[in-house]
C-alpha cells in the first residue's frame, strides 16, 4: 500500500508559492498511415471531458503503453490515479509499434560494456530480461487477451556484427547469465532456412497486440477507480511543498501529490533531453499467409545499419520494418512511405523467398532514441514529485515495464536498486 502518499491532499496551489514552472510542450506528428493493429478490434478505453479542477494522488500524463503500465501498477498498489492525454487513449506511438517485446537492447551487450562498463551493461541487460518475464506473468495474472505468444529471437549477421561479432556477443551474454545460443551459418540454414553467416538465438521474447494490451491495462486501472480524461493537454507544471499543480490547455487545473510524465517522444520542456534524438522509421504488414511463415515464427532482426526486423501476427501477417533515417521532418518522412515500403518488401523477399512480401499496410512514425539505447526514468531534476518516463529505442515496451516497476517502487517507498542506472543523473 502506498503509505506516505496517502492521506489528505491539500492544494499545492494554496500551500506554496515557491514553485517551479514550466510552460511549453512539444508536439510531433507521431505517425502516418494505418498501422496493422487497426485491422483487429480492441476494447475501447473511455475518457471523460475535464470540465473543472480535479485532485488525485498520482496524475499520469500520456495514455500510451507507458501510461497504461504505470496506471495499472499504481492502482494495484492502492494509489488514486488520473490519466490524461491530449489526443486520446492509444493515439500516439503505441498504435504504430511493431510490438516485438524483447530483452535484447538495441546496443549489444559487448558494445554497451565498452561504453558504460561491464557491470552496468550487464545489469541493464538482466533488468530487461526480467522486465519481459514480469510483463508476461502480469498479462497472464490479469487475464488480458492481447494475443501474447512467447517467441524465439534471431539476431542475424549483418554489416554491423558479422559472425565473429555475434560469437563475441553470445559469449558476453552467457557470461552475464543470459541464455544465448550461437548458430553457425549451417545451423541457421537448417533450422530456419535463412542464409546468413551466423546468428544468435534467444528465448523468451513476446509477440503481442499492443493496442489490446494497452487497453487491457487501462481497463484494469479503471476497475480500480482510475479516472481518465481526454483530450486534455498538460501545458505547465507548478511544484510546491504539497505536490504538483498541472495546468491544462482548456483551463482546469489538476492537483496531484505526484505526476508521472509518460508522454512518449514528446517530452515536456522541463524534461532534460540531452543525448536523445528523434528519427523516422517505416513498417509494412503483409496479408495473412500462415502457411508460408518461417519455422517457429521467431523474431528476426539484422545486425545491420540500416537494419531490417520482422515478426508474424497471430493470423499470419508478416510485419517487417526498418530503413530508419536520422531526420524527424514529418513531411519528408511521409513522402517516403511508398519508396521505403517497396524497399522493405524487397529486402523481406530476399531474406525469406517463400513470403509474399506485398504490403497490405504501410505506415511510418517518429522514433525516439538515446545514444546508449537505454531509457531514462526518474525524478525530473529540480522538480520533486515529477517523474518522467522515456522508454525510448527499439525496446520501448520492455522499457515501459521497467519504468512502471521503478515508479511504483519509488512511490511505495522502497526504491528500486537498479533505478540509478536509468536516472537523469546517470
Ligand atoms: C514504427 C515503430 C515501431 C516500434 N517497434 C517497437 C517494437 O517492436 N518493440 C518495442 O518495444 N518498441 C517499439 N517501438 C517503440 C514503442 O512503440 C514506444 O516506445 C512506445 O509505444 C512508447 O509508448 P509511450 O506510451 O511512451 O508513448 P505514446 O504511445 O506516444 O503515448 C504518449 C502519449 O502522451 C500524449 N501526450 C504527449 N504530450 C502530452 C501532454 N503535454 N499532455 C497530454 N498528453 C500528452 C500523447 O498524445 C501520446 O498519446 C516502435 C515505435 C515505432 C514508432
Amino acid at each position: 500500500m502506498a503509505s506516505h502518499l496517502h492521506g489528505r491532499l491539500s492544494s499545492p496551489r494554496v500551500a506554496s508559492r515557491h514553485a517551479a514552472r514550466s510552460g511549453t510542450t512539444r508536439k510531433l506528428d507521431l505517425r502516418t498511415g494505418p498501422p496493422v493493429w487497426t485491422a483487429y478490434p480492441a476494447p475501447a478505453v473511455p475518457a471523460a471531458r475535464l470540465k473543472r479542477d480535479v485532485r488525485t494522488e498520482v496524475l499520469v500524463v500520456g495514455m500510451g503503453i507507458s501510461g497504461a503500465m504505470i496506471a495499472e501498477a499504481l492502482t494495484a498498489a492502492g494509489f488514486a490515479v488520473i490519466a490524461i492525454d491530449r489526443r486520446g487513449p492509444l493515439q500516439g506511438s503505441t498504435l504504430a509499434t511493431t510490438a516485438l517485446v524483447e530483452y535484447e537492447i538495441d546496443v549489444p551487450l559487448s558494445v554497451l560494456s565498452r561504453t558504460i562498463g561491464r557491470q552496468k551493461a550487464e545489469t541493464a541487460w538482466r533488468r530487461s530480461r526480467l522486465a519481459v518475464a514480469n510483463l508476461s506473468a502480469r498479462i497472464d495474472e490479469l487475464g488480458i487477451a492481447c494475443e501474447k505468444s512467447v517467441r524465439l529471437s534471431l539476431l542475424i549477421a549483418g554489416n554491423r556484427l558479422g559472425a565473429g561479432g555475434l560469437r563475441e556477443e553470445a559469449e558476453a551474454r552467457r557470461a552475464a547469465g543470459l541464455y544465448a545460443e550461437y548458430l553457425t551459418a549451417g545451423a541457421l540454414r537448417d533450422r530456419f532456412g535463412i542464409a546468413r553467416a551466423g546468428a544468435i538465438l534467444s528465448p523468451g521474447n513476446l509477440a503481442l497486440d499492443p493496442r489490446k494490451l494497452t487497453a487491457g491495462l487501462f481497463l484494469k486501472a479503471l476497475e480500480r477507480g482510475a479516472r481518465f480524461y481526454a483530450p486534455v493537454e498538460a501545458t505547465a507544471l507548478e511544484t510546491g511543498r504539497e505536490g504538483v499543480d498541472v495546468a491544462t490547455r482548456a483551463g482546469p487545473v489538476i492537483s496531484a501529490r505526484r505526476v508521472v510524465l509518460a508522454t512518449g517522444y514528446e517530452p515536456m520542456s522541463i524534461v532534460p533531453t540531452e543525448g536523445h534524438s528523434v528519427a523516422s522509421t517505416w513498417v509494412i504488414a503483409t496479408r495473412p499467409q500462415k502457411r508460408a511463415l518461417w519455422p517457429e515464427e521467431a523474431f528476426i532482426w539484422e545486425a545491420s545499419d540500416p537494419y531490417l526486423y520482422m515478426r508474424a501476427t497471430v493470423d499470419g501477417r508478416v510485419i517487417c520494418g526498418g530503413e530508419d533515417e536520422d531526420f524527424s521532418d514529418e513531411a519528408a518522412r511521409d513522402a517516403l512511405i511508398d519508396e521505403k515500403a517497396a524497399r522493405i518488401s524487397e529486402k523481406l523477399s530476399k531474406l525469406l523467398p517463400a513470403i509474399d512480401p506485398r504490403p497490405d499496410f504501410a505506415w511510418t512514425g517518429a522514433f525516439g532514441m538515446t545514444s546508449m539505447g537505454l531509457p531514462v526514468i526518474g525524478t525530473v531534476p529540480r522538480y520533486p514529485g515529477v517523474h518522467a518516463v522515456m522508454g525510448y529505442s527499439g525496446n520501448g515496451i520492455t522499457f515501459s515495464r521497467i519504468a512502471a516497476e521503478i515508479v511504483r517502487a519509488d512511490l511505495t517507498g522502497s526504491p528500486d536498486t537498479d533505478a540509478v542506472l536509468f536516472s537523469f543523473d546517470t
